[in-house]
């Protein structure tokens, strides 16, 4: 029987409730929103009380199914000011399934100024003051979590700038092999430092993986999807050899890859950070080249990247934050940008949004274009340490843009544009203008079917059926999203057929229901609406849902492009 925990800060109190009748087709995205538009009162101040944090596994977490153990985390954003969600792998999806919770929702504020950790086991949810680990790095954080149990629970955690509310503030969730995994963007981190919630643990012992009503179509619909990951050359060849990093020399070719603070679309260095520089540095360094980030995943597109002398250095390196460090940030040294990886998922804050800022900090003439060394040295002495400069640094791309009078600041809706650039690839621009999230390209990744034609083929330089291309992704990520199952999987969805069939015979077979391909575009449109009404409470309006003018009066080398599209034309997005 699924359940719903609620967590009240205010009083220290827990209660596990029935799941209301309206959540109950719901998972992932699809109810951490919902829970944000029902419970969150729009207006209300992000790092404030009446703010909710929302954890929850998807549809199919916990089952057997390949890549199905993300975890969603949705609040009201404190750096766009509308409704976000964000996930992660990790181990925390699969165990809160298996206990048969549906959400966690984190409310209140406690009165005085302690910090606490929670711990979820099986039938009992408790609060406890916490001393011992606050100001704790993720890593270390999480080795002493599993000591303090004695076995390998799940944890979802903060690091000092999430203590600290700075913007750019990420969650960590801890993968199998005790790495780091971040629900990235949208400030989540900040808002689980203002309900002084240092650590989530979670114990499943005494659970049994999910069991579907049927078993046996389950196995069968899984045994298909399984293979078509497999069948497809991205998911089954591309990500699993080279990881995300393969898309660095793809991006520069096409001329989309933002290099120098969105000045051009090609980066001299391009080689030395590629996916194939990576892959090979990897290699020979004796470290994994193909790796998980939660149980089950078939892709395996992360990776183990050790030092020159063969320790750890990092893991989930992937291509944004590459690009983000390297072409926009003009760092070569994969090494630096490696060192800066480990730090910020150490410290607790995204990768992109960190990656933009610099871009924009070093226009500003804080630091110099290509200096990876005074990256690590800001992370480590600034940002994680909460000076004045490292304050202003971690409140992100906007905050730094405003406090050094900089105009080129790439932002929607105050969230940092990510890895490519939108008047060169201009299906996934209007992703970054239109989704409630605020720039981010996993709302709708038209750069598959813009660069890698997935799913067909839309030129990236022409605005001709860019509208309709990336309303079509948003709808059916938003269904995704809420299934728990990782992004990559639409690469096979948007090629071969039998990989949606499959996914939604997963989905009948788990619930012994009988949902058609329609009913799930039929929820990921009410997924967006929902979010896209929030946002309009909230105070965001059409003007919100549109690039920073530098797009429309600086053309993009080398194809010399501009961002081209009108009010009107962007407002048809809502069309549907
Ligand atoms: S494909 Fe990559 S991001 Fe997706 S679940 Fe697997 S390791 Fe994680």
């Amino acid at each position: 029987m699924d359940r719903i925990v609620r967590i009240n800060m205010t009083n220290l109190t827990t209660s596990i409730e029935p799941v209301p009748a309206a959540w109950v087709g719901l998972g992932g995205r699809a109810l951490t929103s919902t829970v944000v538009a029902t419970e969150v009162p729009p207006t209300c101040h992000a790092l404030g009380p009446s703010n909710k944090l929302v954890f929850a596994p998807g549809l199919l977490s916990g089952t057997a199914a390949a890549n199905s153990g993300r975890i969603s985390a949705g609040a009201k954003s404190p750096l766009t000011g509308g409704i976000k969600e964000s996930n992660a792998g990790g181990t925390a999806a699969r165990m809160l399934a298996k206990l048969g919770i549906k959400a966690v929702i984190v409310e209140g504020q406690p009165v005085d100024d302690k910090w606490y950790s929670v711990h979820i086991a099986k039938d009992a949810v408790t609060v406890q003051e916490e001393t011992e680990l606050v100001g704790t790095g993720n890593y270390d954080l999480f080795g002493r979590v599993h000591s303090r149990f004695g076995l390998p629970v799940g944890v979802i955690s903060i690091g000092p700038v999430g203590e600290m509310r700075m913007l750019t503030a990420n969650i960590s969730v801890v993968d199998p092999d005790v790495h780091v995994r971040s629900i990235g963007r949208g400030g989540l981190g900040a808002v689980m430092g203002s309900k002084k919630v240092k650590f989530i643990s979670i114990d499943d012992t005494g659970t049994a993986p999910v069991m579907p009503k049927d078993a046996v179509k389950f196995k069968d619909a899984a045994k298909v999807f399984a293979q078509t990951l497999l069948d497809h050359p991205v998911s089954g060849q591309g990500l699993p050899t080279y990881g995300t990093d393969v898309l660095v020399n793809i991006l520069h070719e096409a001329g989309g890859l933002p290099t120098r603070n969105f000045t051009s679309g090609q980066f001299a260095g391009h080689d030395k950070i590629s996916g194939e520089t990576m892959h090979a540095t990897i290699v020979a360094r004796g470290g994994e080249p193909t790796h998980t980030c939660h149980p089950g995943c078939q892709i395996q597109c992360s990776q183990v990247y050790n030092d020159k002398d063969g320790k750890y250095l990092t893991s989930g390196f992937e291509y944004e934050t590459i690009w983000g460090m390297g072409a926009d940030c003009c760092i070569e040294d994969l090494d630096d940008i490696a060192t800066a990886d480990h730090i910020m998922d150490d410290i607790g804050c995204d990768s992109i949004e960190t990656a933009v800022m610099f871009g924009v900090a070093m226009e500003a003439g804080v630091l110099k274009f290509g200096d990876g060394k005074e990256v690590v040295r800001m992370l480590r002495e600034e940002i994680g340490k909460g000076s004045a400069l490292g304050r202003i640094l971690g409140g992100g791309a906007a905050n730094v843009g405003r406090v050094y009078g900089i105009t080129r600041v790439p932002v929607v809706k105050n969230q940092g544009i990510p890895a490519y650039d939108p008047r060169a690839v201009k299906g996934i621009g209007v992703t970054y203008a239109m989704s409630p999230m605020g720039a981010d390209h996993t709302s709708g990744y038209a750069v598959a079917t813009n660069i890698l034609s997935v799913g067909g083929h839309v030129d990236p330089l022409s605005k001709d059926g860019q509208i309709e291309l990336a309303r079509n992704l948003n709808i059916a990520t938003a269904a995704i999203d809420s299934t728990g199952m990782c992004l990559f999987i639409a690469f096979p969805a948007l090629d071969i057929p039998a990989c949606l069939t499959s996914l939604i015979d997963m989905i009948n077979a788990r619930f012994g229901i009988n949902l058609t391909g329609d009913d799930v575009t039929a929820l990921g449109k009410s997924v967006l609406k929902t979010e896209h009404e929030f946002n309009l409470a909230a105070g965001l309006s059409k003007e919100h849902d549109r690039l920073p003018e530098f797009f429309s009066r600086e053309p993009l080398p080398p194809h010399n492009v501009v961002w081209d599209f009108t009010p009107e034309e962007l407002d048809s997005f809502w069309n549907f």
